[in-house]
């Protein structure tokens, strides 16, 4: 069974060796509801197109269907994604929550919706959900856009999308934020509200876009239920932490570019490596009801839904000459954790052959891309801290995070080492996962302090995780005592704003003072920039 989305490509594949997953997450039905959805997807192949026929049942709402807000994401030159999921709330109500509903879109560009450039309904199916993923072509470069959707008779809330510029455009900025960790019951998200402000090209979420942590009381608000191992149990979470408003605004605001890291499955998984145990086989089927929820709930392309427990993530966008954006996917194809340890001292495994956080076929189609490259800025947006984070422990051992580039310290050494032999243009690391500011030196040899420079790490901090942050920790002592790379540390919470132009890269690291209640103002702490030419980075 194969199907591939039509003109108006809001469809889903269904791989020939996904049919037993696809079966599998349609279970409380039967085969023959797989039947019926490949029937029904069938159909709206034959019958689909931009401005077109309806898709599903158009019912009548009672309650407003859109409480998880609108998205659009991955943009090209001349198109874009557009998302938005319905309620499964406002659907139970007049019973229409077990088939697929019609929704409208339409796509302006002005925000009165006076000039609509396009306009189609989709199909909001239940075994996605009722989300949907609208994929547009045909658009103009470099251009803002408006959207919105309607079904039931209601209206979503609108959202602000943008083309990237033509490929051989020659843009003189592209400005975007760059986000990760929201544990939604250790914080307001303030930080996204301030950032929805902002004048962006895209946002960019580096994962931690949940936490699946089972809910804790006594924090400052509550997440839903127990520890999630299937799709009902993760959907309800991406439910709660998508009906905060601030998210939904950040979401209007831009396009994102999501990719995930650990929390959206399991803490710490590794490959098909768990964090508590559970057999593999269990392990890779909760693994595939949280990389379905995770689709369901992003503003992805079809070229991203998931087939089972495999999901293709990293990916890489381009903006004109001055900007290409490798996302980056760090947990599904990594060896386990070396040495039974999150922190501890190193031991053979963590030097073996083998060892690797990318996977063969990501690191190839990285390199390659390196090579191919004629962008200014080589972004890697990635999840864990790439550069050396050497601690020594009471003992006097030194220790490593075997959970980040320490753990894979082999493949580290010899990516940056391909990097810097590439030739490519200023490659500038972005990273999560830490909840902490860091600035860093890339090191073609850790070993040897005054060694080339190969790249500039920009590590952001959480959004929320962590609860109030404080400037310094020991932690961040630290890892300034040990590490003469590092160049800079803090540890409050909010996001990092960058600005690219031809001569010079940007980052300014934006925090609130508190998140445990509403209402926060964002300051500027630090700011420092990459001239062109010239890895590492100097304050200003
Ligand atoms: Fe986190
Ligand atoms: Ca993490």
């Amino acid at each position: 069974m194969k199907v591939v989305g039509a003109s108006a490509s809001y469809l889903y594949l269904v791989p020939m060796d996904g049919r037993y997953w696809f079966e599998l997450f349609t279970r409380r039905g039967s085969r023959r509801d797989f039947l019926r959805v490949g029937a029904s997807a069938v159909g709206l192949v034959a019958l689909g197109g931009q401005t077109g026929c309806a898709t599903g049942r158009r019912v009548r709402v009672v309650s407003n269907p859109f409480t998880l807000g609108v998205a659009s994401g991955d943009p090209t030159p001349d198109g874009i994604v557009l998302w938005s999921r319905l309620s499964s709330t406002a659907l139970r109500e007049i019973g229409a929550h077990v088939e697929p509903v019609e929704v409208r879109w339409e796509l302006a560009e002005d925000d009165a919706f006076s000039r609509i450039v396009r306009a189609g309904d989709a199909a909001a199916l239940p075994e996605l959900g009722h989300s949907v993923h609208v994929e547009i072509d045909g658009l103009r470069p470099g251009r803002e856009y408006f959207y919105r959707f309607f079904s039931g008779g209601e209206a979503s809330p609108m959202g602000r999308a943008k083309t990237a510029p033509r490929l051989d455009a020659r843009p003189d900025r592209f400005d975007f934020a760059f986000v990760s960790c929201q544990h939604y019951e250790h914080g307001y998200y303030t930080a996204l509200r301030h950032l929805a402000s902002e004048s962006l090209d895209v946002v960019v979420h580096l994962g931690d876009y949940i936490y699946e942590g089972a809910a804790l009381d006594g924090d400052v608000r509550r997440h839903e239920g127990r520890e999630p191992i299937d799709l009902e149990g993760y959907r309800r979470r991406y439910t709660t932490y998508r009906s905060d408003g601030d998210l939904q605004r950040a979401h209007a605001a831009a396009p994102w570019l999501v990719t995930f890291d650990d929390h959206e499955v399991d803490n710490n998984w590794a490959g098909d490596v768990p964090e508590d145990g559970q057999p593999t086989q269990e392990f890779l089927l909760r693994r595939a009801a949280a990389f379905q929820a995770y689709y369901e709930f992003m503003p992805l392309r079809a070229s991203s839904m998931p087939s089972g427990p495999g999901m293709q993530i990293y990916r890489r966008l381009r903006f004109g000459d001055l900007l290409e954006m490798n996302l980056l996917d760090t947990r599904q194809y990594r060896s386990d954790q070396p040495c039974d340890a999150v922190v501890g001292p190193t031991c053979a495994e963590h030097m073996a052959d083998g060892q690797t956080i990318l996977g063969a076929p990501q690191r190839t189609w990285l390199e390659d891309g390196f090579a191919a490259s004629t962008a200014r800025w080589n972004v890697l947006a990635q999840q864990v801290l790439m550069a050396r984070f050497r601690n020594v422990d009471g003992d006097g051992r030194e220790t490593w995070s075997m959970d980040k580039w320490d753990g894979y310290p082999r493949e580290r050494t010899s990516l940056l080492a391909a990097m810097a032999d590439s030739g490519v243009s200023n490659p500038v690391v972005l990273t999560g996962d830490i909840h902490s500011s860091w600035v860093t030196r890339l090191l073609r040899d850790f070993d040897d302090e005054r060694s080339q420079v190969v790249g500039t790490e920009f590590v952001g901090t959480s959004l929320t995780s962590g609860r109030n942050g404080r400037p310094m920790t020991p932690w961040g002592e630290a890892a300034l005592r040990n590490n003469p790379h590092v160049d800079f540390y803090d540890a409050r919470r909010g996001y990092v704003h960058c600005s690219a132009t031809p001569g010079r890269w940007t980052s300014r690291y934006r925090v609130v003072p508190y998140v445990d209640r509403a209402g926060a103002p964002v300051e500027t702490i630090a700011t420092y920039v990459v001239d062109d030419g010239r890895p590492g980075a100097e304050r200003v």
